[in-house]
């Protein structure tokens, strides 16, 4: 069994929004495929995988540098123990000849590949993914099995042009109507009194049983991180998401120590060295903090076990993972590892963004299906998608 081809294509994601920091009117994603000579009902065995939304398509470190390494790796050295081409052997050899640190974009790049990696494994051995991680890739301190359902919450409430109050609520409404309990919106894009208002506007629109997350995506510095930090307080909100820059433990550590309520943030660390220094240095509280470290842009899954890993011996519990991203990938990883949950972007960023087609949110739950794999061709709209990187 070996690999006999690697493709990849940037694809768009385009959409007129903002968050606090960036439009999305540009945006793209790498999707790669990767193909082996093992034949199953006729047609060759491919993985496929992608990066979440938010940065940006990596053709070009996966075309020069990460597929030709691959590519060019002995068939017998990518053959794991369990005489498959094996995830974490794939992503060794992607990373050949790269020194530590510089992560970033290469995390991107090196986290579609493993999506693949992940997705072929898993269909030839047979079991959906969050089986297959849960038999192979669990750590001994995660319960066995994976869980049969997984909380997601709709992450919404971006800033469109000419967009008034009443189209938020009503964006926030149609979440609940979909079955979810928890809804997000973004806040930092306007100013304090007005994002206020907005939450307040949600707030009172919310149904009993739901309620409401915010997200500045690291916009504010130290002063204006602590000004809504003290206007929060006064609403039950149930976290408030990424305040300040990645990198600025220091604002993260202050920040803690000021607001009571939960805290969220890690979907822009981008390797096992920056989710560590987060839990080192950022203050953070494991009793009621989120961590939304994203395998899919941060070296895959093969790097999130070891992040895992680390919570578990630096006092945490991984059930404080919520990871960003807002896909199959991610919820089977979330489903696998018993997190707390995972992000889902409804209507957003399709076809990448939400789950299996015929699974609907209830409860704030979704289920996960039990076809070998990821699951991505059971999404009538993404499919077509990932069959022409092979066109
Ligand atoms: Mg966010």
């Amino acid at each position: 069994m070996r690999i006999v081809d690697i493709r990849e294509k940037t694809v768009p994601i385009q959409a007129d929004m903002s968050n606090a920091f960036i439009n999305f009117s540009k945006m793209t994603v790498s999707v790669l495929a990767l193909v082996t000579d093992e034949v199953r009902d006729g047609r060759p065995v491919v993985g496929y995988g992608f990066n979440s939304n938010g940065r940006y398509a990596q053709g070009g470190l996966l075309r020069e540098r990460i597929i030709p390494r691959v590519l060019e790796a002995p068939a017998e050295t990518l053959i794991g123990p369990h005489g498959d081409l094996d995830p974490e052997l794939i992503w060794a050899a992607g990373m050949q000849n790269e020194k530590p640190g510089g992560h970033g974009d290469r995390g991107v790049a090196m986290g579609v590949l493993d999506m693949a990696s992940w997705d072929l494994a898993a269909k030839l051995a047979g079991l959906p993914l969050n089986q297959l991680l849960s038999e192979r890739a669990r750590d001994p301190r995660t319960p066995a099995g994976p869980a049969e359902k997984v909380w997601v919450y709709a992450a919404g409430g971006y800033y469109y042009p000419g967009r008034g109050i009443e189209a938020l609520q009503a964006e926030m409404l149609s979440y609940v109507d979909m079955g979810y309990r928890t809804v997000k919106m973004k806040i930092g894009g306007a100013p304090l009194a007005d994002d206020l208002r907005r939450i307040e506007a949600v707030l009172a629109v919310l149904p009993d049983g739901c309620d409401l997350a915010v997200d500045a995506n690291g916009r504010f510095d130290l002063e204006r991180a602590l000004a809504y930090a003290d206007a929060l307080s006064a609403y039950p909100l149930h976290w408030y998401e990424e305040a300040g820059d990645p990198l600025d433990f220091e604002e993260l550590r202050a920040l803690a120590e000021r607001y009571p309520g939960p805290l969220a943030t890690g979907e822009n660390l981008m390797s096992f060295q920056e989710a560590r220094n987060l839990v080192r240095y950022g203050g953070l509280r494991p009793d009621r903090d989120i961590l939304q470290m994203d395998p899919a842009l941060s070296y895959g899954l093969t790097e999130f076990r070891r992040i895992v890993a680390m919570l578990f011996d630096s006092g945490w519990n991984p059930d404080r993972c919520v990871p960003h991203g807002g896909h199959q990938f991610n919820l089977s990883i979330a489903s696998a590892f018993h997190l707390h949950g995972c992000e889902s972007y409804p209507g957003i960023f399709e076809p990448f963004g939400g789950f299996a087609d015929g699974y609907p949110v209830e409860d704030g739950y979704v289920r996960l299906p039990d076809a070998p794999g990821i699951g991505l061709e059971l999404k009538a709209s993404l499919a077509p998608v990932l069959a022409d990187v092979l066109a």
